[in-house]
């Protein structure tokens, strides 16, 4: 006689890197190989073509590929000429590197409060912010929502400031007819392996619809040198490598199937979830949401949490700490009260979403929900 063991179901995780290798093993493995055979690593002609494939995608005159995400809003703030005395103004409800970019050219990062539907920088707290200092703009494409960029290329073109889109999250979203990256002076990606166009390992690219800027920032990733062994201004090793670059063009091939799951995965959440004491993540009709994240905003959030890890369910909250009360900015933000943000901050909570999800994990996820209430 056989004793049957209880079905213990699977661990749900945040986002399954596996299950894209899976599905693309053929593609990228043949992609790899190649670059290993051929044993041009840095700056050969992946790099080169996934710059040309990836601009054309987004629907820009120039990409520039670099190390990471943090290093394409740093080498943009750098390219812009913005520096020690300069304010940017930007959101504080982001991944920390937005803001760490700001600082590393010596300007300060101005933040003001979100919108609570959008989680992205409320555009009616953009006049209040400037100062004569102001140089730029630095909006948050955040967790997939394009950020509200008629308005913000407006106040950006009435007050001649430069305009750095963060797309690290929001790769293939679109505003208008118009792909994030597309819009400002500078837009900067990420490609961590997490993100909507992940690679695997770092990574990170640079739009802009300059030529000259292009060739500024194709010498800062490496360098300062715009001519082999010439050195005309102090820049960075911030390459992005040929391996990275051969597997981000398979990925990017598959970028609009990726992210019409995000969707599908975020109609079946919608559907599921609609009925319960939580307010869903809401979809500007301007723009393309990509759902890098399926963020709720719930009152009980840490007790509706702990049910999701007792059923092996992974969540996430992005993020619990508003960047001007994080230890290493607060002492120069002292008495900035921006309650939005400190509210959201309280009550967000990050689901499982990834292109490979399917409607039995959502369904699981949403019953375990249900039940928690
Ligand atoms: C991931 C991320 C970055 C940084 O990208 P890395 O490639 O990890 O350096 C910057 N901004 C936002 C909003 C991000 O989500």
């Amino acid at each position: 006689m056989t004793t049957r063991r209880p079905v213990t179901p699977e661990p749900i995780p945040m986002v399954d890197v596996t299950a894209q290798y899976v599905r693309l093993k053929e593609e990228l493995d043949a992609a790899v190989s190649t670059v290993l055979a051929s044993g041009r690593f840095i700056l050969g002609p992946n790099v080169q073509a996934f710059e040309e494939e990836a601009a054309q995608y987004l629907g820009v005159a120039h990409a520039v590929a670099v190390a990471s995400g943090t290093d394409a809003l740093h080498l943009a703030l750098v390219a812009a000429g913005i520096g020690p005395g300069d304010e940017v103004i930007t959101t504080p409800f982001t991944f920390i590197a937005t803001a760490e970019a700001i600082r590393y050219v010596g300007a300060r990062p101005v933040f003001v409060d979100i919108d609570p539907r959008t989680f992205n920088l409320d555009v009616q707290h953009l006049e209040s912010a400037l100062t004569p200092a102001t140089r730029a703009v630095l909006p948050v494409h955040l967790f997939g929502q394009p950020a509200d960029m008629g308005r913000i290329t407006a106040f950006c073109d009435r007050h001649d400031l430069i305009l750095i889109e963060d797309c690290a999250q929001s790769f293939g979203a679109t505003w208008g007819d118009r792909q994030t990256g597309s819009l400002g002076d500078f837009g900067c990606f990420s490609f961590f392996p997490s993100k909507n166009l992940g690679g695997c390992g770092d990574g990170g690219l640079i739009t802009t619809a300059s030529a000259e800027q292009a060739e500024h920032l194709r010498a800062l990733r490496n360098h300062g040198s715009r001519r082999y062994a010439h050195h005309d201004e102090i820049g960075f090793n911030s390459r992005l490598d040929e391996l990275q670059a051969a597997i981000l063009r398979v990925k990017l091939r598959h970028i609009e199937a990726f992210n019409d799951a995000r969707r599908g995965a975020a109609r079946r959440y919608g559907e599921w979830l609609g009925n319960l004491p939580l307010i869903l993540p809401y979809e500007d009709p301007a723009g393309r949401h990509v759902y890098h994240q399926f963020t709720l905003l719930l009152s009980e959030r840490d007790a509706v949490r702990e049910k999701l890890t007792q059923a092996d369910i992974a969540s996430m909250i992005y993020y619990p700490l508003p960047l001007h009360r994080q230890i290493v900015f607060r002492q120069d933000y002292v008495g900035l009260s921006l309650p939005i943000v400190e509210s959201v901050a309280q009550r967000c909570l990050s689901l499982p979403i990834y292109p490979e999800i399917g409607d039995a994990r959502i369904e699981r996820v949403a019953k375990t929900l249900q039940s928690a209430f």
